[in-house]
This record gives structure tokens, sequence and C-alpha cells, in this order.
């Protein structure tokens, strides 16, 4: 007979119990469980599988309760393993079997307790409830919002305890309590307690979580915090590592005999070093700032030697002649020896290369008893090189005049600044203004150099500059300069230069010393024959030649006390590379000499005019400057207008075109001075008369024919006298240039001073 509780199914009297371990089944609730044969005192799981019914109790739960389940449905899993999924039907309570579940037993349904009237505090409770469940279902999310929504539509506290329970993980106690509870408003009451626990634990956990996520924050704070710590820890033993490189620096400052604002500033310098990181750009840059400054010559000063008399020895011993030179700077010494200042001007030694600008320089330096630093401007176009970049530059270094400085080890050197005609500009800045700050004895004492950051004393240093002309040199520093002019040596000072001084020291230098001598014979041909220069550079040059073959023989044990004649010297040198242009000095229609001053000094050179058939025109070649060409011009238009005058047929001259040409045409030439030597070329082959040879012109041309001054008529003579020409004919306002000549010139080359064109002509032809 099959009992039929509260109007659901009809349920069998007996049924099999089985104690099942894992979830609790609550009527309404469906579970899958597994079951495995010969489980503990379980009934065969195929026996279950076959029933209709079942008891599953709660394990634990001594009163015998459990709930009538129906299976739904079986499925084998294998190895005597099954799956059932069942559904809770009603409560119930049984005796307990004791064959452990193998034989059915039975049961008394356990209906729920009717319920009298609505309880509000039941209601307040079931509210409660789904209030918590809410909260989990949003906090720990083990509940689904879809289900509260679902059971908050149950009216009915018994149905809803029991779908409730099912859904929540019981402990096998709780769910005991549960199923063996008949009166619905107990069971939510029981629910209502444990989801308070519940959720204590949950919120608990919760915290925890919290409290552990918030610990490995705090870690991860601590480890950067630590990392941090690391990072500023080392750095700071690096700084004290750069406090070692400080101590010393701060010791050189004390003691610096610097001015206190330099101190100041070099004090702070050091502090900041001292702060830097010594792998730092700025350490990169600040130390070698400071080595240099430490490295500059502080109050280090050499004692000059003012015995005039010593100087005068010394300067003769090693220089032939330059006796105005040599008697400015005694006179200079002289000044400072009884007190003065020295007038405040620049020396600059003004001459063609090699009559002994430098080496008069070295030569002062070492009788004054002063260091000895040279420096060449030539080329110098950017401001940083006088004046230096400023140290926060890459690569950054102090000008030319401090690194000079540096050089001397002292404050009072002589300093020569060579080849001051050659200082250029262009888009970097001009050189010229840094460096007469640097020249001006009124503002040298606080020299400020970019890189230093300070001023600099320069006012104990002795500046010498040089020049080849005065020409190049920028009119500002023309107005500071006292130019000492260094002129062209004659043939006969060349060779008493040779005998005195240039062989002496090539014999030192060569090791030949006295053994091998030469002869002036020789001397002279070297001069003639391979040399033809202003200065001694070339003829050094060859006597050293000369001198390296006398070793070589010497070394090979040959030739002591030999004596070197010219045909020796000619033997030595090989085929002569000048001809004394004796081929031009044949006398033609046509040409005519001319004397030109250049950088090297004064040179000979010809002037060829040719007439050809045309229409008056004037062709000019040979590299000539505008200033030459017009020159040309000049002369060109004076013979035309003066035609008549010169016995020339002025209409035959109209229907001709002149070609004047200026041979060695490779070299630039300039300048107004050959005016006169163009116009005797021309009237010569205008007119077919041969110019002498042995006459030499120079001298600018009007449009009137007058015959004007022109410079480096000095030079020009020695030129002429060099190339053996015997007359020159130059203008009378240069009669005062020509005072100063050597006797030997001036013995041997007459002068002809003209002041008009047609004078010229007289002495021409
Ligand atoms: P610069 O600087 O004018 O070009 P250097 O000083 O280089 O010329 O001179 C070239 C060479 O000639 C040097 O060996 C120098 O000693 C020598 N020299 C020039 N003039 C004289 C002189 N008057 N007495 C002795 N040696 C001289």
């Amino acid at each position: 007979m099959a009992r039929k509780p509260q109007g659901l199914l009809p349920v069998p009297e007996k049924l099999l119990v089985w104690e099942h371990a894992d979830r609790a089944v609550f009527p309404f609730g469906i579970e899958k469980l597994a079951v495995a044969d010969g489980e503990g005192n379980a009934p065969n799981a195929r026996v279950m599988a076959s029933a209709e019914f079942l008891i599953i109790a709660v394990p634990g739960s001594d009163k015998g309760v459990g709930t009538v389940c129906k299976v739904l449905q079986s499925e084998g899993a294998g190895e005597g393993r099954m799956s059932l999924v069942v559904q809770g039907v009603c409560r119930t309570r049984f005796s307990r079997p004791k064959d452990g579940g193998t034989t059915a037993v039975r049961h008394a349904p356990l209906p729920d307790k009717p319920l009298k009237g609505s309880s509000p505090l039941a209601a307040a409770k079931i509210r409660g409830i789904l209030d918590r469940l809410n909260g989990l279902a949003v906090s720990a999310g083990t509940i689904s919002p879809a289900f509260v929504d679902e059971l908050s539509r149950i009216r009915l506290p018994g149905r809803f305890s029991d779908i409730l329970a099912q859904e929540l993980s019981l402990p096998p106690d709780k769910a005991g309590e549960l199923l063996s509870e008949a009166d619905p408003r107990k069971r939510v009451d029981l629910l209502h307690k444990f989801l308070q626990s519940e959720i204590e634990i949950e919120s608990i956990r919760v915290e925890m979580e919290n409290k552990t996520y918030n610990e490995i924050d705090k870690r991860q704070r601590e480890y950067f915090l630590k990392q941090q710590m690391e990072t500023i820890q080392s750095e700071l033993s690096q700084g004290r590592e750069q406090e070692g490189t400080e101590a010393p620096y701060l010791g050189k400052a004390e003691s610096l005999d610097a001015p206190e604002a330099v101190r100041e500033h070099l004090v702070k310098e050091i502090g900041r070093l001292a702060r830097l990181s010594p792998y730092s750009e700025e350490t990169a840059q600040l130390k070698p700032y400071l080595d240099l400054v430490f490295d500059l010559p502080w109050g280090k000063f050499t004692e000059d030697n003012l015995d005039l008399g010593k100087v005068k020895r010394l300067l003769d011993k090693e220089h032939f002649g330059l006796q105005k030179v040599k008697r400015r700077i005694l006179e200079h010494l002289a000044v400072l020896k009884i007190g003065g200042k020295g007038g405040g001007r620049i020396f600059c030694l003004v001459g063609p290369p090699g009559v002994g600008k430098t080496s008069l320089g070295k030569a002062i330096a070492g009788a004054l008893g002063r260091k000895f630093v040279q420096m060449s401007l030539g080329g110098i176009k950017d401001e940083a090189e006088i004046r230096g970049h400023r140290k926060t530059y890459i690569g950054a270094m102090p000008g030319r005049i401090i690194q000079g400085l540096r050089m001397a080890k002292t404050m009072n050197p002589l300093f020569l600044l060579d080849e001051i005609d050659k200082v250029g500009m262009d888009f970097r800045g001009d050189p010229s203004s840094a460096l007469l700050e640097a020249l001006d004895p009124v503002q040298n004492n606080h020299f400020v150099d970019n890189y230093l950051g300070f001023p600099f004393d320069l006012s104990k240093v002795l500046f010498i500059t040089t020049a080849n002309t005065t020409e190049g040199i920028h009119p500002a520093f023309l107005d500071r300069l006292e130019i000492l002019e260094l002129p062209s040596y004659t043939e006969e000072e060349k060779i008493s230069i040779a005998k005195r001084h240039l062989v002496k020291r090539i014999k030192a230098s060569t090791g030949v010393g006295d053994r091998i001598s030469i002869d002036d014979r020789a001397i002279t041909a070297v001069i003639r024959s391979y040399t033809r220069e202003a200065g001694l550079r070339n003829l050094e040059r060859e006597l050293e030649k000369i001198y390296r073959n006398a070793a070589l023989k010497l070394a090979r044990g040959k030739a002591v006390g030999e004596r070197i004649g010219d045909q020796e010297a000619r033997k030595i040198l090989g085929p002569q590379p000048f001809f004394c242009n004796e081929r031009m000095k044949k006398e033609k229609v046509g040409v005519a000499t001319g004397l030109a001053y250049t950088e090297v000094g004064g040179e000979v050179l010809f002037v060829e005019a040719s007439v050809i058939d045309g229409t008056g025109n004037l062709t000019l070649t040979g590299q000539l400057g505008e200033v030459m060409k017009e020159s040309a011009q000049a002369a060109l238009t004076f013979i035309r207008s003066k035609a008549s005058e010169l016995k020339l047929n002025a209409r035959s001259l109209s229907k001709k075109d002149v070609h004047i040409h200026f041979p060695e045409g490779a070299i630039p030439k300039d300048g107004p001075s050959a005016g006169i030597t163009i116009a005797v070329a021309l009237y010569s082959v205008l007119t077919g008369k041969k110019v002498d040879r042995d006459t030499a012109f120079t001298g600018e041309i009007t449009l009137r024919g007058d015959v004007l001054p022109v410079g480096g008529v000095r030079e020009k003579i020695l030129a002429a006298h060099r190339s053996r020409i015997r007359r020159v004919v130059l203008p009378s306002f240069n009669r005062k240039d020509t005072a100063e000549l050597p006797k030997s010139v001036l013995s041997s080359t007459e002068m002809i001073f003209v002041d008009d064109i047609k004078e010229v002509f007289s002495h021409a032809f």
C-alpha cells in the first residue's frame, strides 16, 4: 500500500535507505549523486538504480530522518559505479536498518506543521534572509541573483526554507537539523541564523582577503622603497667617493695664488663636483675644467734679466744686423728697468719670410730670461679660438691664449703671435676683437676667456706679433702696434749670416762640427743659383743638404778636413732651379722690367706688350688684379692722348688692339706700381724701340703722365739688387725710402728719380 503524503506522490511503505555522505537532499530539491558497488554498507548500486523511491538519509543524524526521493534517472559510469539523479519528495522518519540498508525498511513521512495565521516575524526573517542572500550574491558570488529572485516569489515558508536549504552547501549536522524540523517557521529561523554566521564568515573572509592583498601591496611598496633607498644610498656612497676627490681640489683652491673672487668661484665648483655622480656628464666637464684652472701658472713669474749690456750681447750673438729692432727692444727694457710701463704698445715684427722674426722673438725671450710661447694666428677665423668655448659645450676648450699660458707655466712669458696679418673673419665672429682685448695693455689685466668664465691677468705677458706686410693687418691692430721692420737681406748680408750663424748651427746639428768647412764661393753660389728669396729659409735648407751629404761621407770614414767649394756644392745640390732671368734680360722690343712688392719680399717681373690689327681694344693677361688692370688702362689712355706729343701716329693707334701680358701667369699680381713699366712696354712696342734691360721701373702713372709714389721701395730695390739690375727708375717722392738701404746696394745700384713719364721714357731707351 502506498502512502500519499500531503497530497503528493504515493510513496511505498517500505523503502531502501541510503546514508549518503555528500549533500543532503531536501523536499523539492534535485541532486545528482554518485554511488559505487559495495561502498560501505550501502545497498548495491544496481539495486538502488532499479528502485523507484529511496530514502536518502543524512549521515550522523541519530534521529533517523531522511528524505524520500524519487529516482529520476540512473546511468552507469563503469566499473560498478552509477550516478543517480533524484528529487526529494518529503521528510520521513525511519528506523535504522540492521543490515546496512540492503533491505527495505518501514518509514513514516513527516508532514510540515500547519501554520497558524500569518507571522510578521517570520515574514521579516524571510525578508532578512533575502537581503543577506542578495549580499552574498554580490560579495561572494556563491548564490546567483536569479535564484534569489525566484526564491523571493515563494510564499510558503516550508517550501521557501527547503528550496533554500538545497541551494546552500550545508554541513551534515545543519542539514540533519533542518530535515528533522517539521515546523516551517523554525526552519526559517534556523536558516536565518545559519546565514547570519555564513555572512559573518564571508565578511571575515573578504576582510582577510583584503588584508592579504594589503599585505602584498604593503610588501610591494616596501620593496620599491627599499629599491629606492638602495639607489639613493649608492648615490650617496658615490657622493662620498667624489668627496674623496674633492679634498685635494679644495686644498689646491685654498693655496691658490688667485684673486679672492676666483677662489670663491672654484670652491663653489668643487662643492658642485662633490654632489655629482662620478659618471655624470657634468663631472666629465667639471674635472678637466678644474684641472686646467689649477694648472694655470697662478702667481708664477720669471725674473727679467734687465742687465741691458748682457741682453745686447745675447741678441748680437744670435742675430746678425737688425740693429734698429734690437735697439728698440733695448729701449723698451730700459723703460721697464727704470720703472716705466713701456708705453702700452705691442711690437710687431714685419718682414718677408725667413728674415728672422721668429728666431729674434725667441732670442729676446732667451736674453730676458722669459719663457717663450709661439702661436700662429694664420687662418684663425673663429673668435672661440682666441677666447674659448663656454665649458658647458661638449668638447669645450679654453682659447689659445690661455692654452699658451698653461704651456708657458709662468704669468709673464714672451708670447709670439705669428701672422697677425692673416687673421680672418667669418660668421663665427671676428677673432680680431678678442685678440685686441688680449693684447691691449689697458684692459688685458682682466681678459675673460669663455671657458674659464672669470678674468685672467695677461698684463705681465710680453706680446710680440709678426706679419709679412702691414697691408693685411686689421686697422684696429695697426693703431696699437709698433711696427718694427725687418727688411730683406742683401747678398752680402746673407753671406755674413750664413758664415757666422747658419753654418755654425748646421755644423752642430748635423754633428759634422769643424771636420768639414765650406768656402765663401760655395755659399755665394748657393745664394745666387739655388735661392731666390728675401730671407734665409731656403739658404738654410740648401746648406743643410750640403752638410748632410758631408755627414754621410764622414760616417763612411772619408772626407775629414775637406773644404767644400762652389763646384762641390753645385754637384751636391744638382741642377740650379733659378736662371737669374738671363733670357728675359736680353733686350727686346715691347718688354720692360718691373719691380713688385709681395708677401715674400720684393720681386722682379717683366711686362710684355703686343699690338695687332683691330679696333683699339685692350687685352690683359697674367692673373692681374683690378688695380693693376686700371693702371694698364691709364697707361694706354695716356699714350693715346699724347700720341702726337710722343711722335706716334694716332690714327694707326685706333686701328690696333693692344695685348699686355705679365709672364709667370700663375702668380696673382696687383697694385698700381706697374703703371710706368706698362707705359714703357707699350711705348716700346708702338715705336719699335728696345728697352734697356739693365733698368727696372716702379711707379704709378696718372692720365696726365705724372708719376706717383709707391710702396715697398726698399724691398723692390733689394730685389733688383739680387737680380743684378744696375738702374732703378722710381718716383721722386720715394727718395726718402732709399736712405736706409745698405751701402753695398747704394753703391752698386743707380737710383733715378722721376716726376713724369717723359723722363721715364728718356731713361728707358
Ligand atoms: P721668419 O720668422 O721671419 O720667417 P725665421 O725666424 O724662421 O724667419 O728665420 C729663418 C732662419 O734664418 C732661422 O734659422 C733664423 O735663425 C735665421 N736668421 C734670420 N735672420 C737672421 C739673422 N739676422 N741672424 C742670424 N740668423 C738669422
